[in-house]
Order: C-alpha cells, then structure tokens, then sequence
C-alpha cells in the first residue's frame, strides 16, 4: 500500500552566509541572506524518501514562508520530493508560533496523509515547537526524537525507534501520524543532476490565507502576541587556554579548571 508522507520543511536563512541577519526591529530580515531548507528537515526528507523508495508512495512538501520559499523548495524536489506546498501570504509577515501552527494545521486539513515528518527544530527559530504542536491540534498520535521510522502501511501502524536517556524507546501508533524526527535517520542525499532538472517541472501549489480559510487579522503580523523589544550579541569569548601534553594530562587539567570553578 503505497505511503503519502508530508515533510514539513522551513526555509531558513543560510548559516554559512556572512550577512548580517537582523533587522532594525530586531527580527530576521530574511532578504539580507539567501535561503536553505533547515538542515534539521533535510533529515527527515531523506527518511521519507527511503521510506517512499522501500514501501512506493509519494512525499509533499509544506512550508510557510515568503513567496522565494519555492526557490528553497526547489531542493528538496531535486532530492526526490514528488510535490510542494507552498503557505505564503503578504498577511503572514511577523507571525509568532501561534500563526505558524495555524496556517500549518489548516494546509494540512487539505492534504491526504499517512506521515507528517517535522525536523527537531529550526537554526533560525530554534524553538522545537511546531511539531509538537501541529500533532496536538490536529489530534494526531506525535512520535518525537526518531532515530527509526517503520511504517507498516497494511496494518496501518508505525513503529519509531526514540532516543531516551537511557537508550531507545520503541514506539507503535495508527497512521495518520506525525513524527519529529533526529539525525540519527540518516545523511541526506546530494541531489543528482537529474533530480535537478526533474524539480523544475515539478508542481509547487501556493496557498494565500484565503485559499486555507484563515481571517489575515487572525493571523500573521497582526495577531502576533509576542515582539521582540531587544536583542544583543553574546558576550566575547574569554581567553582561551590550550593544555599541551598526554590525555592524562588534559583530563586533569580540566578536572581541576572545573572543580575550580565548582561545576565539579
Ligand atoms: C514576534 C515574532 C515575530 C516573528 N516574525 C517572523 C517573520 O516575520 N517571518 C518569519 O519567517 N518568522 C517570524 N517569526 C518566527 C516564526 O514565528 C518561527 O520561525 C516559527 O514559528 C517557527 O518556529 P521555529 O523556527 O522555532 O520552529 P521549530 O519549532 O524549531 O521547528 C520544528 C520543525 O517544524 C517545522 N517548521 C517550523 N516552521 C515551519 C515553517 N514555517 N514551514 C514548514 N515547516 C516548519 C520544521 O520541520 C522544523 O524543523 C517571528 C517570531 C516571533 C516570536
């Protein structure tokens, strides 16, 4: 029975680029910088690319994101994504989680699926949040920190193995259901000179608020419950002090840096 898995992949600024990346308001001025899919969701597109591979099936993306997100998207139907989603609507500039979460849920309510997979968090936002929350508006059973995902598209069920403290949890749901995943899952591919030339004529479907059936002030800019009223850089990095001699040498040396300053 084939699989429809829908990754969740947000654009995000390119870490390695140099330019500075917040504006006077203290938010990401995401023009200042070109944009990469989140690494976190290049994981769990290349776990939902297998699994399409091993079981047939299709994956979609979704983001939310300014119009050039469908450039970012680009790359992940060259690694071999079938389609995208693309959320994007002038209203939607400035939103906080809140709105992120609602205008996701609400494409998701006209996807079909088995799988919704989310990365573990965002190099941008860093918040870890928008997995977990999707699952629990949309009432799906949530599976976080996979390091395994085995689908049994017959019996309707999936199997994750969990990174816990102690080792793995094994956990089993009824599909539909969504899966925050980790790195464990797997290096991505680098797509190939075919899959790019494939993406170009792959379908990207764009959705404004109006198209999810969401109010613009509802969501977005103006419903924003948070702002942000300052920003400052970390402080400088202090001396550094290099230990030179046997691994014996080093442990003791930061065992006594340590017990020094009481954090042993
Ligand atoms: C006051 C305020 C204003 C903001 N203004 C803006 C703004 O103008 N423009 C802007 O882009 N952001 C803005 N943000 C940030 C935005 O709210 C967050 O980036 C967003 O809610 C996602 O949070 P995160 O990046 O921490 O995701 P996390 O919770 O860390 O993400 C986990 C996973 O969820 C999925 N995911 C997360 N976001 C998306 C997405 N957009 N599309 C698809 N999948 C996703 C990915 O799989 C990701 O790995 C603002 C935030 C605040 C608080």
């Amino acid at each position: 029975m084939p699989l429809r898995i829908v990754v969740l992949t947000k654009p995000v600024p390119d870490p390695a680029a140099a330019a500075e990346r917040l504006g006077p308001d203290g938010r990401l001025d995401r023009a200042a910088s070109p944009s990469v899919i989140n690494g976190n969701d290049e994981y769990v597109l290349e776990a939902a690319l297998k699994l399409v591979e091993a079981h047939d099936g299709e994956v979609t993306l979704l983001s939310m994101a300014p119009p050039n997100g469908i450039e970012t998207m680009r790359k992940g139907l060259a690694m071999g994504a079938h389609r995208g989603v693309l959320v994007t609507d002038p209203a939607l500039a400035g939103s906080d989680y809140g709105s992120t979460i609602a205008a996701l849920v609400a494409a998701l309510g006209q996807l079909e699926y088995d799988l919704v997979l989310a990365g573990f968090d965002t190099s941008d936002g860093v918040g870890g949040v928008i997995g977990a929350a999707v699952a629990t508006k949309l009432k799906l059973p949530y599976l976080s920190s996979a390091a395994k995902i085995e689908p049994d598209p017959a019996a309707g069920t999936v199997r994750v193995r969990r990174i816990s403290p102690t080792g793995f949890d094994v956990l089993e749901a009824p599909m539909p259901a969504l899966i925050v995943g980790t790195q464990l899952l797997g290096e991505p591919r680098y797509p190939s000179l075919k899959g790019i030339m494939a993406a170009r004529s792959k379908e990207v479907v764009t959705k404004s608020l109006a198209d999810l059936g969401l109010d613009g002030m509802a969501v977005g800019g103006s419903a924003t419950r948070t702002k942000v009223t300052n920003q400052e850089k970390p402080p400088a990095r202090g001396a550094t002090q290099v230990v030179r001699g046997t691994a014996e040498d080093g442990a003791k040396a930061i065992a006594e840096l340590l017990a020094s300053r009481r954090l042993i």
